[in-house]
């Protein structure tokens, strides 16, 4: 559908954003329908994190501002996480773990924080470098700041081009953003590309890794912020608990660094954005028992992905090895098809994916009649038999 631009404000309002095209939402699917276009979990909210919120009374209150309670939470669980990843692949646990005054949380998901750090970073005149294709609210924040989006072309292989992203940053930089695993294609960056790229950038330019579907990783290889945050004193690790922790609804994104960046881009965070009734949510989603269901619900949705992956390559596209709850088909293993033609056949079938034309389509891994209903109606738009 084609968005309208006002020809005129009824109020002064700047002409670089009457030029952009506001944010609009994909459409709902049918009752019977698949809504794989938004990369969400399939899986409804457990049932000790609805009892937590039901509970949370005290809402004519302001929440705390610093939500403590919640960033130690956060701390501890990551914490753990890393112990248990290093015992699994045998490598050194964290010299230091990571306390409250490393994480930082706000409402509105992890996207208010990178607006926030781009807000921080960058102003007329200074530029920041981010992969395309990427996550699609990369390319707008720099509207509000009057910033140059400065975007860096994927490798044929769907991967980051870090020698190229490197090569990008100048004296005007004020950000990198980098993305693993890679919304829309899945890829990852591994840890020996990280700490190559990190040697080439300069230590006062900052670089945010959005990890915002570190959960579904099973790659032993791939780069893993929060082992390494440390070392790096201008490195931001996003994180949200929209998608493996199923709270999209909640709007609740963190990321850790030194507490020194934090304090640092406080002033252009929104004070007390995080709400009392997410903060209660989260809480109860990091107790240990909830954690647990988290990731096996986790696992059951990687297992859905191989199962994906392996049917739509038996029907010739050329999917990148996924590390995200969704996978990717690109566009050159469409051909003669297009990802707009393949996306739009699907929609008729009640199937919501996500294209980005001249690139690929995105399909989020949804529920398990999801998998056999995007096989069948792909092998159907290729005029083939699903094996
Ligand atoms: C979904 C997503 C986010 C953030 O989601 P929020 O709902 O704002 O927390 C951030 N980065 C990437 C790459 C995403 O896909």
């Amino acid at each position: 559908m084609s968005q309208s631009i006002p020809a005129a404000a009824p109020i002064r309002v700047r002409q670089d954003v009457l030029a952009v095209p506001a944010y609009r939402q994909g459409k709902a699917p049918s009752k019977n329908g698949f809504k794989l276009s938004s990369n969400e979990n399939p899986f409804p909210p457990l049932p000790q994190v609805v009892a937590a919120i039901a509970g949370r009374l005290d809402f004519n209150r302001y929440n705390a501002a610093d939500v403590t309670a919640l960033r130690t939470q956060i701390a501890k669980t990551e914490n753990t996480a890393l112990l248990e990843r290093a015992t699994t692949l045998g490598t050194p646990a964290p010299a230091a773990p990571l306390t409250a005054a490393h994480v930082h949380v706000q409402g509105a998901g992890s996207v208010s924080i990178l607006y926030q750090l781009i807000a921080a970073t960058c102003g007329p005149g200074s530029n920041y470098v981010y992969p395309w294709p990427s996550f699609e609210a990369y390319p707008m924040l720099g509207l509000i700041p009057a910033a140059t989006a400065r975007a860096i072309p994927l490798r044929e292989d769907a991967t980051h081009d870090l020698t190229a992203i490197a090569a990008a940053v100048d004296e005007n930089t004020g950000a990198v953003l980098l993305c693993t695993p890679n919304n829309p294609t899945s890829t990852i960056i591994t840890k020996a590309e990280f700490a190559e790229f990190m040697a080439q950038v300069p230590s006062d330019v900052l670089v945010v890794l959005d990890e915002a579907y570190a959960e579904f990783v099973t790659e032993s290889q791939a780069v893993r912020g929060t082992e390494v945050l440390q070392q790096y004193p201008n490195l931001v690790v996003l994180r949200t608990f929209a998608k493996g922790w199923g709270l999209a609804g909640l709007r609740l994104g963190y990321g850790f660094a030194a507490p020194e960046l934090w304090q640092a881009v406080a002033p252009a965070g929104i004070p007390l954005s995080v709400n009392s009734l997410s903060e209660t949510a989260a809480l109860a989603a990091l107790t240990p028992a909830a954690s647990a269901q988290m990731r096996e619900r986790a696992q059951i949705i990687v297992q859905r992905r191989q199962d994906l992956t392996a049917g739509l390559r038996q029907l010739g596209f050329a999917v990148p090895q996924p590390q995200g709850n969704f996978v990717w088909v690109p566009a050159a293993s469409l051909t003669p098809h297009t990802a707009v033609a393949l996306a739009d056949y699907l929609a008729e079938q009640d199937i919501l994916v996500r294209p980005f034309a001249d690139y690929g389509v995105r399909i989020s891994v949804g529920e398990a009649q999801s998998v056999p209903a995007v096989l069948n109606a792909c092998a159907a738009f290729l005029g083939k038999e699903s094996k």
